[in-house]
């Protein structure tokens, strides 16, 4: 018999939960009609966790999240808990949450869907067909390296220190998920760094070249962090998955966002060691500005399913299936309000989540 996917699905706030409704009527079809199974718990975290437990999340929710194969995460936040203890805060619950799971590998597709490239800021052409990945390394580097701070100087004036810092095993863990992903991919990685400057970079150069050659049929190049920001608003198709670490990554990923257009298609995933943590979210908040009116999209949240589908359940034919519902719904002029255009038809969060499953139906009949 197979195994059950077990999921812990956390909605959190805002947008989040009506967003997540749309996921489940997608795990819904998947169990009916291609006989996937899940167990799934749901939990509070961020501001409603903090409603229900006294804090954004609650150590019963932290076991669920370490025991299941992988965690489906709304968004947290909102006004409702500004005025909150900062570690008891909304977001310190998915700090928290990332922190102890260990993931170090965020995944952020750039993935340009051909009815949208008129939302790009590049020429169409230039995005048309884009599926780019960039894996950033999450808990390393620059944001967190030692020593750090402000200090007074004697002679009046102030001094401000952050240091980027990798180990080996920091860079090893982070190219083996690069190179793993290539596999299921077009089989290219570029690793991005600043090896001409920083001795941080050169290291890290170094023990990419090493685990490279566990991956005999993984095409390696090399490339300096600003050249890559200017290739990727230039041929941004060049690429297929980059290999970055926390502090480039943060500002690649952003630029590859942007290629796509709206926030409220793209998606993301975090990984720790195999089988030891993943966590799927959209990248966009929870969006207290549209919560509660039924016209944020969910397309985002859907396609982190998908990437959860992909990356921790080996499903990779239903992620394909989502996919290219996404791309019929889409092409059939479907939007939401952050996608809509003149003479567009305008759906709701519900009936996107409800043309999405239908497309997949039409699919594979
Ligand atoms: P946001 O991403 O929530 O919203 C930015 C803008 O994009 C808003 O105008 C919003 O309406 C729109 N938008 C976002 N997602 C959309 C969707 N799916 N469909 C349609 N429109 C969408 O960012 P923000 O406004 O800076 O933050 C709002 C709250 O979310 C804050 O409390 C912030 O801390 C939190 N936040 C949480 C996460 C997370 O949970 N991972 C990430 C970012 C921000």
């Amino acid at each position: 018999m197979s195994k059950k996917h077990s999921m812990l699905i956390l909605p959190g706030d805002g947008i989040g939960p009506e967003a997540m409704v749309e996921v489940k009527k997608i795990v819904a079809w998947l169990e009916e009609h291609k006989s996937l199974e899940f167990d799934i718990s749901e939990d509070s975290v961020g501001g409603a966790a903090y409603d229900q437990y006294g804090t954004s999340l609650a150590d019963h929710t932290l076991e669920k999240a370490k025991e299941v194969d992988a965690v489906m995460f709304g968004a947290v936040g909102g006004p409702k808990w500004d005025g909150v203890d900062y570690d008891k805060r909304p977001e310190a619950g998915l700090l928290k949450l990332r922190k102890e799971l260990n993931l170090f590998a965020n995944l952020r597709p750039a993935l340009c869907f051909d009815p949208l490239v008129d939302a790009s800021s590049l020429k169409p052409e230039l995005v048309s067909g884009l599926d780019i990945m960039i894996l950033r390394e999450l808990t390393g580097g620059v944001y967190f390296g030692e020593p750090r701070g402000i200090t007074e100087l004697s002679n009046g004036q102030r001094r401000g220190v952050n240091t980027q810092v990798y180990e080996t095993y920091e860079i090893h863990r982070a190219a083996h998920v690069a190179f793993d992903l290539a596999g299921k991919r077009s089989g290219r990685v570029t690793s991005v760094e600043k090896a001409n400057v920083m001795e941080s970079g050169l290291l890290w150069r170094e023990e990419v070249n090493i685990i490279a050659k566990d991956y005999p049929n993984i095409k390696l190049d090399h490339m300096y962090a600003d050249n890559c920001a200017m290739q990727l608003v230039r041929t941004p198709k060049q690429f297929d998955v980059i290999l970055t670490d926390n502090l480039f990554g943060d500002m690649l990923s952003d630029i590859a966002a942007m290629l796509t257009g709206s926030l409220g298609m793209l998606p993301s995933a975090s990984l720790g060691e195999v089988g030891k943590g993943a966590l799927y979210e959209p990248v966009h908040g929870s969006a207290p500005d549209i919560a509660g009116q039924g016209i944020a999209n969910p397309i985002a949240t859907i396609l982190s399913f998908a990437m959860a589908l992909r990356y921790t359940y080996n499903e990779g034919d239903a992620a394909d299936l989502i996919e290219e519902a996404v791309n019929d719904v889409l092409a059939n002029d479907i939007r939401t309000a952050d996608i809509n255009q003149p003479g567009m038809t305008l759906v709701s969060t519900s009936e996107m989540g409800n043309h999405i499953v239908d497309a997949m139906q039409k699919l594979e009949s």
